[in-house]
Order: C-alpha cells, then sequence, then structure tokens
C-alpha cells in the first residue's frame, strides 16, 4: 500500500496546496541546505522527495518537475541513486524510493500472522532516531565526488530528531558546504531546529491545505485505492482528529485497512486449523459444531484447507504420499482405510464446484453444514 502512494506521488508528486511553493523556487539558484519545515503529514516528505529527485535528473530542463525517462531518474526510483543519501529513521525508510519487493513479501504474510506477538515487538523497537555513525559516514564520503558527476542530496528527516552530537557534525558541513551538495533538511517543529542549523539554511514553509481542498485530494487518492472504503463522514471526522494533515489521514486509513486484513488473515487460520482437526475425526466429525465454529471465516480460505486434506486423503487411498500434510500420514490412512472411494471422489468434485462459486467473501453456514456432512458420508457404511 506504501508502494501505492509511492506511485500515485510519482504521477502526481507534489500536492495541489504545495505547488505554489515549488512554483516559487528558482531552480536555477538553488542554495546548498534547504530547510522546508511545516505540520506533519501534509505533503512535505513527499514534495520533498520529488525535489531530491528533480534535482538529481539528468534529463531535459524544460519541465518543472524530473523528467521521470532518464537513467538518473530510474535509478532514484528503484532506490538506487548512487548521489542520493538518505538519512532517515527505520519508521519512515519505507517513504523513500525503494526496489519493490513486494513479491518477496506476500509468501510471508501468514507467517507473519502467526508470529504475531513478536512482530509486534520488534515493530515497537524500530528506531526512531538518526544514528550519530550515519550522519558521519554519510559526511565523511562528502570529500569523494559525486557518483555521476552531477549533484549530490542528502536528505534528513526529522532534523529536530537529530541528536546534539549528529546535529553539530551536521552543522560543521553546513559551514564548509561540499561542491555540488544539496542538502535537503525537514522538520515538523522548526522551532526544535538548532538555531545555528537554521540560520544556515533556506527556510521553505510548507503549508496546511484548506479544509475544502485537503478533503477532496484525500477523496481523490482513496478512490484509486480499490478496496479501501470509507463513508465521507469517517473520512471528515478522521480528517478533523488528524488536525487537518492529509498524508497522516490516508496512512492511518490505509493502515486500518491493513489491519483488518490481518485480522481476517488470523481468522481464517484459525478457522482452517479446527477444520482440519474435525475433517481428521473422519465418520465421527461433528459437522454441525465444525460449520458453527468456522464460517466466520473467508469461504475460499477454507475451502482450500478442505480441498488440500481431501486430496492427500484421496493420495494415502491410491497407496501415495500426503502432499500437504505429511504429518498426518497415519490419521490419513487411518481415514483411507474407512473411506468410501466413490464418495470420495464426489466429495472432491463438490469441492471444485464449490469453488467455483466461493465469491463470497463470507462462508454460509449452510453451505458449510452441507459440505461436511457429505465428508462425513465419505466414511459411513464402511
Ligand atoms: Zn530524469
Amino acid at each position: 500500500m506504501r508502494d501505492l502512494i509511492f506511485a500515485n506521488a510519482q504521477k502526481n508528486p507534489v500536492a495541489p496546496w504545495l505547488q505554489p511553493l515549488w512554483d516559487s523556487m528558482d531552480f536555477n539558484q538553488i542554495p546548498h541546505a534547504i530547510l522546508l519545515h511545516g505540520q506533519s503529514g501534509i505533503g512535505k516528505f513527499e514534495f520533498a522527495v520529488t525535489l531530491a529527485k528533480f534535482l538529481l535528473c539528468e534529463g531535459p530542463r524544460a519541465g518543472s518537475g524530473p523528467c521521470n525517462q532518464c537513467e538518473a531518474c530510474h535509478w532514484f526510483d528503484s532506490g538506487n541513486h548512487p548521489d542520493f543519501i538518505g538519512l532517515v529513521p527505520e519508521t519512515h525508510r519505507k517513504l523513500l524510493p525503494h526496489a519493490d519487493y513486494e513479491a518477496d513479501e506476500i509468501p510471508r504474510k501468514g507467517k507473519a500472522v502467526r508470529e504475531d506477538s513478536d512482530g509486534e515487538a520488534s515493530e515497537k523497537k524500530e528506531k526512531k532516531n538518526i544514528s550519530i555513525e550515519e550522519i558521519r559516514s554519510a559526511i565523511d564520503n562528502l570529500s569523494i565526488g559525486s557518483h555521476r558527476g552531477g549533484n549530490r542530496v542528502i536528505f534528513i528527516y526529522p532534523l529536530e530528531m537529530l541528536r546534539p552530537d549528529a546535529a553539530n557534525t551536521l552543522l560543521k558541513s553546513l559551514e564548509e558546504p561540499p561542491s555540488n551538495t544539496i542538502f535537503i533538511l525537514l522538520a515538523d517543529r522548526v522551532d526544535r531546529v538548532l538555531p545555528t542549523i537554521r540560520s544556515r539554511c533556506r527556510l521553505l514553509t510548507a503549508p496546511r491545505p484548506e479544509r475544502v481542498q485537503g478533503l477532496s485530494w484525500l477523496q481523490d487518492q482513496l478512490a484509486q485505492l480499490a478496496g479501501l472504503k470509507v463513508s465521507d463522514a469517517d473520512i471528515a471526522s478522521i480528517y478533523d482528529e488528524q488536525g487537518g494533515a492529509p498524508y497522516s489521514v490516508l496512512n492511518s486509513l490505509i493502515a486500518r485497512n491493513n489491519k483488518d486484513e490481518k485480522d481476517d488473515l488470523t481468522i481464517a487460520i484459525q478457522a482452517s486449523r479446527y477444520l482440519l482437526q474435525s475433517m481428521s475425526q473422519g465418520g465421527r466429525i461433528n459437522w454441525l459444531d465444525a460449520a458453527e465454529k468456522t464460517h466466520k471465516a473467508q469461504y475460499s480460505f477454507l475451502l482450500a484447507a478442505m480441498q488440500r486434506w481431501t486430496s492427500d486423503l484421496q493420495a494415502v487411498s491410491q497407496g501415495g504420499n500426503p502432499r500437504y500434510y505429511p504429518k498426518h500420514l497415519a490419521t490419513l490412512k487411518g481415514l483411507s482405510q474407512s473411506s468410501h472411494t466413490p464418495k470420495l471422489h464426489l466429495f472432491w468434485k463438490s469441492l471444485v464446484q464449490a469453488r467455483r462459486h466461493e465469491n463470497h467473501p463470507l462462508a454460509s453456514r449452510i453451505q458449510l453444514e452441507a459440505l461436511l456432512s457429505q465428508y462425513q458420508q465419505v466414511f459411513e457404511g464402511q
């Protein structure tokens, strides 16, 4: 989802209420240090990322933004531009352009849910500070020329969270700025930034949008995120709760949506576990109870579990090995001895049929009861 925001941001990089600020900039005379400040969650971060990309872009300078075509833009978008140094806490790293690892993360989804408690603990441990080591190594490397011979951008957020030692290191290089190096510094609270740092920067104030403008931008963004259904009244009340910061609202709505997804998955995992326990009882299955305990889970998830189990049962009946549940070989063997092969085959067909109509988000209890009672009959009369 974060990637989605970034993709949207690339298409329409500067929020409309920040456009006048962008237009006011003289890109032929960029100061060596810019301090962009303003309320948190109004799009400063995204603005600054676009600015960094533009300063590194090697395309024709005709437009007023990055060309999105040149090699430098591609490097930047994939998080690989060697002359872009982003110093942000771990909590914000995902907001910087990065390679798309989405595909790698999907298989870990189920695992993450099962290890819920560990996952949440480590999330809390995420560093909220930028370490002195990071600042120092970034600044030490400035003595070497830029990799591509053009500009080099050092991006720091949130500036007010720098510890004094790190701030002093930064201050020294602001006093003697290396050539072709532009510092883009971001602060939510400019009053907490060292005055000595502030005085060496061009200050840019990012305004908060008018309520109407902010809300309409937010609705546009939400319209592009399929599956995120929030009523206008809810949007407006969250908007006011978040102090009129549209990006904060968008992030919190997305986080809330992801949490719902995660809850759904937990329910589905627990339900399919219960379902398998019940099915391992064969003819003694209490199908009413099993349907009762599992029908609140996603239907497709339950059907998939039933299919895996039945497929293993068929394999074992034919003298083969279970593919999905090898740990339950003994149970499957026992069940296969008391199962009626043609009925088992018919049951499999019913499952395949049911999968064609699985688009209902939740299983209907009646459908589940019918399937599970059919399963029981596979073992009857043996
Ligand atoms: Zn470019």
